[in-house]
């Protein structure tokens, strides 16, 4: 009985080291860390706002004015931050000096080889003189551009951010030079766009322009040159997110804009403008009329039809 005591007292003595050895032996457990899901690209309407005024205490963006000389640089530095490659597209139009500003990925792996690119493109120009002002005094002045130039490249650049990269589609962000001169002396509108499709190596396959589409009461019509098809896919884009009452299925206005050089070189372009805006042309457009909300409903759109498989 003793003996057998004592063989039970050292068995479990022997038990317990073993364990102890084992435990030893055995991994220490870690926290593993569970691969939390990439959350899906998001466009953010308050940065791209803020992108907007940003552009606004440069003062105007007319060609060769000090705010341009700004901007271009502004607009480079971002958009090489945001991870693209920019080349600055010089050309003369009508013995003006233009400088178009291209970003793209992967310039260095042959482009080609991602398929034809889809580009999205803005004019970040403003107009020398707000002629359609109301008051005598104030049409020679430039046009201060919160809609007609600052709202387009503002969601351009923050799809720069957002657009994820290394993955089709294959898409090449523009920003014109000089749209916004057209009927003032020694001028036209589009020389930038106009400079980029005469110079252009790989044709698009698709061309989306945004203009004026920051107006804080957003309504979108249906360009009517633009090419349908491709007008129908992202007029559907915005449907399905609930913006139909700010892409309007009706056709309104026929435009010269930034998609027209592209249309007459055989390349389906739109045109995503909201003409309905009372101060085209004013000293009025500025800050006070536009919205980061409106801004988020173009993003917003684009950002789901580029990711969209297109
Ligand atoms: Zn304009």
């Amino acid at each position: 009985m003793k003996n057998t005591k004592i063989t039970i007292i050292i068995s479990i003595i022997f038990l317990s080291a073993c364990q102890a050895g084992l435990s030893s032996l055995a991994p220490t457990p870690t926290l593993s860390p569970v691969p939390s899901p990439t959350p899906p690209p998001a466009f953010n309407a308050e940065r791209a706002f803020e992108d907007l005024q940003h552009q606004l205490t440069f003062g105007p963006r007319t060609p060769s004015s000090p705010g341009h000389a700004r901007m271009l640089v502004w607009l480079e530095a971002e958009l090489l931050r945001a991870g693209w490659d920019v080349t600055i597209q010089e050309d003369v139009q009508m013995g003006h000096t233009v400088h178009n500003v291209v970003a793209r990925r992967g310039v260095g792996d042959a482009p080609i080889l991602l398929g034809e690119p889809i580009l999205l493109g803005a004019h970040y120009d403003t107009r020398l003189h707000a002629d359609h002002d109301p008051s005598p005094g104030e049409r020679d002045e430039p046009v201060p551009g919160a809609n007609d130039g600052a709202s387009g490249v503002a969601v351009l650049l923050e799809l720069a951010r957002v657009l994820p990269a290394g993955k089709s589609p294959n898409v090449w962000l523009v920003f014109f030079d000089a749209e916004d001169n057209g009927q003032i002396e020694g001028w036209d509108w589009i020389l930038g766009s106009r400079a980029f499709v005469e110079n252009l190596e790989i044709s698009p396959k698709a061309v989306v322009i945004v203009d004026m589409i920051g107006d804080a009461d957003l309504n979108i019509h249906k360009e009517r040159n633009s090419t349908p098809a491709l007008q129908d896919e992202i007029w559907n884009q915005a449907a399905e997110l609930g913006y139909d009452e700010y892409f309007l299925s009706t056709p309104k206005y026929s435009m010269l804009d930034d998609h027209t050089p592209f249309l007459q070189a055989g390349i389906p372009a739109v045109d995503i403008i909201d003409f309905d805006y009372p101060y085209w042309h004013t000293a009025e457009d500025a800050l006070d009329k536009v919205s980061a909300h409106s801004l988020g409903v173009v993003g917003d759109t684009l950002l789901a039809w580029l990711l969209g498989g297109r």
